[in-house]
């Protein structure tokens, strides 16, 4: 989900939009609404900036979709009794959002809801689509009104203007058109669909309720959220990853599947596992907290140097330098503390404001860290913000020496599927090397894990073969397995784009 307002948007407008979301579904349940709000409370940390339900109930004659959707965290926006009490109905959708631009605006909020000639329709996307800009510009001069500034609304005119009666083949006509990175969850008053795009780049799982004892013969409840952490909330046992390219169609007759982009290699996106995921998910059988040890126990192999103590930057940090204290044998303190109380330090949108966000999220543990030779473990570097106050506190606390150790290669490259990375220009690791990195952050040392690094901590998914990539790792190579459409039109327009952006 990206916000084309000020259109052409993309990494080399000033402020690239952000579109990082989560996305939850469920069929089948009582409290619908509700449960949607536990899972959706429980992919919080994949957007704060906004967040909305929409639930279908029947009663009687009567079929209905309702719609809440606010800004701020879903603790927030769902609090009411009285909202709550508007969203009944045994079918739900919902969608956290972050966003920073422009566009904090409430009809940008998603799921994405609209009537059509088979009845309404609500959209939820995660991912960013590399043609929204193009698809955009040929729907509009066909005469589609455009209500809101997010890629996702394509979907919705797709749908519409698609020749074929039912919503499945409407909907697997408009993924025709569309590139890019998604995984959807759409309710129509038939059903709940997921699906995920054909390179599986963004999560998609599949979860289910049984129903409680003494209702033997009653149906299953199924979930579809984008992370196994939103099952657990709710109750929901995990069934399986939803596959790469495939639709799953959900109804009172169960779960069915069809996949009608063929098949190609998945290219699952590795920073799901670096920093993006809650530890407790698992994302395509591999639990997210075992992948970050793992790397962290590799980043000690690969960059060892002899310290007293290892210290995480929390959260992000913390089951990496976990890791590399095992591996190391140096011990594991909390020398910095991290006030949980305040968003995300991406979350506030100019330098000056992010500057003040890391000092009100982190604060020195000066017991553990002062008179010592401290290696800091954190999972990235992007602008180089946050490890540079960080070196700053942790010597001012009066440390020794002050080591910097990060669990990803260097973040090189914008993402365009659907992570927060700013255009190359303000990529500290596209402008700067190692050491001028270690220079501008003020450590006196600094070393990241390899690429082979990486993935032999990740080891290789079950009947993958070592020539076939199997991640998404553009951010750090500049390998983009999806072709960039919007990105190259442009800078067609604009040679020099082309270079700033990627
Ligand atoms: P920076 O301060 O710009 O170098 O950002 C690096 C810090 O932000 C690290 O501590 C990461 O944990 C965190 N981070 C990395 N990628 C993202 C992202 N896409 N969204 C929010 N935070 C991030």
């Amino acid at each position: 989900m990206t916000d084309l307002s000020g259109a052409p948007s993309g990494p080399y407008d000033d402020d690239k939009p952000h579109e990082e979301c989560g996305v939850f579904g469920i069929w089948n349940a009582q409290d619908a609404g509700a449960m949607t709000a536990l899972g959706l409370h429980a992919l919080q940390h994949r957007g704060q900036e906004a967040t909305g339900i929409v639930t279908f109930s029947v009663d009687g004659p009567e079929a209905r979709f309702h719609t809440h959707k606010g800004l701020g965290l879903v603790g927030d926006v769902f609090s009411d009794a009285r909202i709550m009490a508007g969203l009944p109905g045994t079918a739900a959708v919902g969608h956290n959002r972050y966003a920073t631009t422009g566009a904090t605006l409430l009809r940008n909020v998603q799921p994405l809801y609209a009537e059509f000639e088979f009845g309404g329709l609500a959209v939820g996307h995660n991912g960013n689509l590399t043609n929204a800009t193009s698809l955009r510009r040929a729907l509009v001069r066909r005469g589609c009104i455009f209500q809101s500034t997010t890629d996702s609304e394509v979907f919705i005119h797709l749908i519409a203007i698609s020749l074929y009666s039912n919503v499945v083949d409407r909907l697997t006509d408009a993924l025709k058109q569309v590139v890019g990175a998604y995984s959807l969850v759409v309710l129509s008053q038939e059903s709940l669909i997921g699906v995920r795009d054909p390179l599986g780049v963004r999560p998609l799982i599949l979860g289910r309720i049984d129903q409680p004892e003494g209702q033997p013969n009653a149906k299953p409840a199924w979930v579809l959220a984008s992370e196994t952490c939103a099952l657990d909330i709710v109750g929901a046992e995990f069934v399986r990853d939803i596959e790469p390219g495939e639709i799953v169609i959900i109804n009172d007759e169960g779960v069915r599947s069809i996949r009608p982009f063929g098949d190609r290699p998945a290219r699952f996106c590795v920073f799901e596992y670096i920093y993006f995921a809650r530890p407790d998910s698992v994302l395509d059988g591999y639990g997210v907290y075992e992948a970050r040890k793992r790397i962290g126990v590799e980043l000690a192999r690969e960059n060892p140097i002899e310290a007293d103590v290892i210290v995480p930057v929390p959260d992000s940090g913390v089951p990496s330098a976990m890791g590399y204290s095992v591996a190391s044998g140096i011990p594991f303190e909390l020398g910095i503390i991290r006030n949980h109380y305040v968003g995300r330090t991406f979350i506030e949108p100019t330098d000056q404001i992010r500057n003040l966000g890391v000092k009100l999220k982190h604060s020195a543990n000066r017991a553990m860290i002062a008179g010592k030779r401290v290696i800091l473990v954190d999972d990235s570097i992007v602008r180089g913000t946050t490890s540079r106050k960080i070196v700053e506190m942790v010597r001012a606390a009066g440390a020794s020496e002050v080591h910097m150790r990060i669990s990803s290669p260097p973040t090189t490259h914008s993402c365009f599927y659907g992570i927060d990375t700013p255009e190359r220009g303000k990529l500290l690791a596209a402008n700067h090397d190692t050491e001028e990195m270690a220079q501008l952050i003020g450590a006196d040392s600094l070393a990241f894990i390899s690429l082979d690094g990486l993935y032999r901590a990740l080891g290789r998914p079950e009947g993958r073969d070592t020539a076939t990539p199997f991640y998404c790792d553009a951010c750090f190579t500049g390998e983009y397995p999806i072709s960039l459409t919007d990105l190259d039109e442009n800078s067609r327009a604009r040679p020099s784009l082309l270079a700033e952006a990627r």
